[in-house]
């Protein structure tokens, strides 16, 4: 309903100004920080009406990317409206819209104050000495459909010196951007303060990477060397890039996250990201997956995402291709930027095989469904989320694989994923979008042979993949562990809730839940011999698979022992290594790969 009422609008509009299009005048935002520890931002809105008795104005409910109501208009506090110093009547509408009676005045003053204190990627944080601010939990526009320009102003406690942002700045006016349309400026996080920088240029562009927070222990001079050399594999891959600059900000701030913009990125790490090689490699790895989104669902994206619906439920059944084949994308630049080792590599494909292959909910779900239901499953999971769906990010990383190695056999190596996400990129970026059929088509072609009923099955059913093809192309093997030395497994997690082992999921077809564990059972012993909050796999570690064991456990206070038959851990059971038979040719395959030539 929402969006036929949007579009009647956006008709109006045209036809009122004579079916040209004509440039709307500015809604001009300025952003205070009158008492920044109180972890405010105070926003004042300059909006034209047009005339109008009365404009209707909005706060997003969510922000793409990250698929669920996030409800940001919570903490709107203090909305006046005024027409200079006259007063206006503004009331509450829905949850997120205002109506503003406007007297008739050509241009109203929206004032309100948002509290800023959630440290993720989505959402505000003010405080002292710096503030992060993403555009939809910021800025409250007009309902409508066309493309009005946004400009921003910001006012800069003393103690702090800039704005990062990846808006365009407006020439001659301090710490002033423009975002010619509302998408824009919901897409350009801003970060405010004393961050620490490093600048580098590619074919021209420059690139800015910040950081902000604690960063004093953030090696940012290596951060800098290596993500140049992300840049120019990802150019490798994707043939140009499209983007005007590109700003990668992080927060050190102990928080974790990341999501992607059009020219931006904003994660959040801790402040040992760059001091071991895991930290690095995962940090690092991060930052390469959101910024091949650059391309892949901020340019070459699903026909869903967009024109965006800020108040409603946006359904794709495409974003295993969005976020799975980014996480592809994501290891192969690290690998080709000489960043990860090529066990490193093997190792991170293996983890994402293991996610899937150890999820009971892979039977159960479609990934193109998954991917449907994110805004219900995905991004609400509880205990149950395993047993009945499955991740779209490992799964989607694991069919590019396969499809990568599927074009490069059907093309004698002439071809590979690359030129698939080429040949979409130039077809279906920007204001297209593409549909399942549409991307399955361009892969198609890439791979020069029908791959239709291989996505049928691949992507929208519950069929096992098949690893042969791939793995025989590049001669790669699963290596089995001896079931004798794989870890012993009940199957599911547990939680250490203050000195009390609890139970948190328990998976289906485990030892676990054959032998009636619950969800939310405490473990007290195992064979009568107590067992810590801490000490679990320390006491597994004594037996083995097919060992039987005696759990004591309380359930809402009453004691019960179960008897549990150990499995052998799954997700132990193999690796992903170069297969010691392989052949040259095969090895050659790997390394076309690996090093992108
Ligand atoms: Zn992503």
């Amino acid at each position: 309903m929402t969006r036929r009422f949007l579009f009647a609008l956006a008709i109006v509009c045209v036809f009122v100004s004579g079916g040209r299009a004509q440039a709307l005048d500015p809604i001009r935002y300025t952003l205070r920080f009158p008492a920044p520890h109180t972890h405010y931002v105070e926003v004042e809105a300059a909006i034209p009406t047009a005339g109008r008795a009365e404009v209707e104005v909005y706060m997003a409910t969510w922000t793409p990317g990250s698929y669920l109501i996030r409800e940001y208009e919570r903490q709107v506090e203090a909305v006046t409206a005024a027409a200079g110093t006259r007063a206006l009547n503004v009331a509450k509408s829905t949850k997120n819209r205002w109506k503003i009676t406007t007297g008739g005045a050509a241009n109203v003053t929206l004032r309100y104050k948002v509290y800023s204190r959630e440290m993720t990627v989505r959402n505000n944080w003010v405080e002292a000495a710096f503030a992060m601010l993403n555009g939809a939990p910021t800025f409250i526009t007009l309902v409508e459909r066309a493309a009005r320009p946004h400009e921003v102003r910001v006012e800069l406690p003393a103690a702090w010196k800039r704005v990062e942002t990846a808006l365009e700045p407006v020439a001659g006016a301090a710490n002033t951007f423009r975002a010619p349309d509302f998408d824009t400026i919901i897409d350009s996080p801003m970060i405010i303060g004393n961050p620490v920088t490093r600048e580098f240029t590619v074919d021209g562009k420059k690139h800015t990477v910040v950081f902000e927070g604690d960063p004093a222990m953030i090696d940012a001079d290596r951060v800098a060397a290596d993500v140049q050399k992300i840049v120019n594999e990802g150019k490798a891959v994707m043939g140009s890039l499209p983007y005007p600059h590109y700003h990668f900000m992080t927060m050190v701030t102990e928080a974790g996250g990341a999501l992607e913009h059009k020219n931006s990125y904003l994660g959040m790490t801790n402040r040992f990201a760059t001091r071991t090689r895991g930290a690095y490699l995962s940090f690092i790895g991060t930052l390469a997956h959101e910024y091949f989104h650059n391309w892949n669902v901020k340019r070459l994206r699903p026909v869903e995402l967009g024109p965006f619906d800020y108040e409603n439920e946006n359904y794709v059944k495409t974003l295993w291709v969005a976020e799975g084949f980014t996480d592809y994308y994501a290891d192969i630049l690290n690998k080709r930027a000489g960043i990860e080792t090529r066990d490193e590599y093997l190792n991170a494909l293996s983890n994402q095989i293991e996610q899937v292959q150890t999820v009971p909910g892979r039977l159960v779900t479609p990934v193109n469904m998954a991917s449907f239901d994110t805004w219900i499953k995905q991004y609400r999971p509880d205990e149950n989320t395993a047993n009945m769906s499955i991740n779209y990010y490992p799964k989607g990383a694991v069919i590019a694989f396969l499809l990568d190695a599927k074009i490069r056999k059907a093309t004698s190596g002439a071809r590979s994923l690359d030129t698939g996400m080429q040949w979409a990129m130039q077809r279906y970026s920007g204001d297209k979008g593409y549909t399942p059929q549409q991307f399955y088509a361009v892969m198609s072609e890439a791979a020069g042979t029908d791959l239709n009923g291989w996505f049928a099955t691949t992507a929208e059913s519950t069929e096992e993949l098949d690893y042969t093809e791939a793995l025989d192309y590049y001669g790669l093997r699963f290596r089995p562990v001896d079931a004798r030395n794989a870890a012993p497994y009940i199957g599911g997690g547990t939680r250490n809730d203050a000195g009390r082992l609890i139970i948190t999921s328990v998976r289906r077809g485990t030892p676990g839940i054959e032998a009636g564990l619950n969800v939310d059972d405490e473990i007290l012993a195992i064979d009568e011999v107590r067992v810590r909050a801490d000490g679990l796999a320390a006491r597994l570690a004594q037996y083995k698979p097919g060992d039987k064991i005696a759990v004591l456990v309380a359930r809402r206070d009453r004691l019960m022992t179960l008897d549990v038959t150990l499995g052998a851990d799954p997700g132990r059971a193999w690796r992903l290594e170069p297969a010691p038979n392989a052949t040259a040719e095969q090895t050659a395959h790997l390394n076309a790969l690996v090093e992108g030539k």
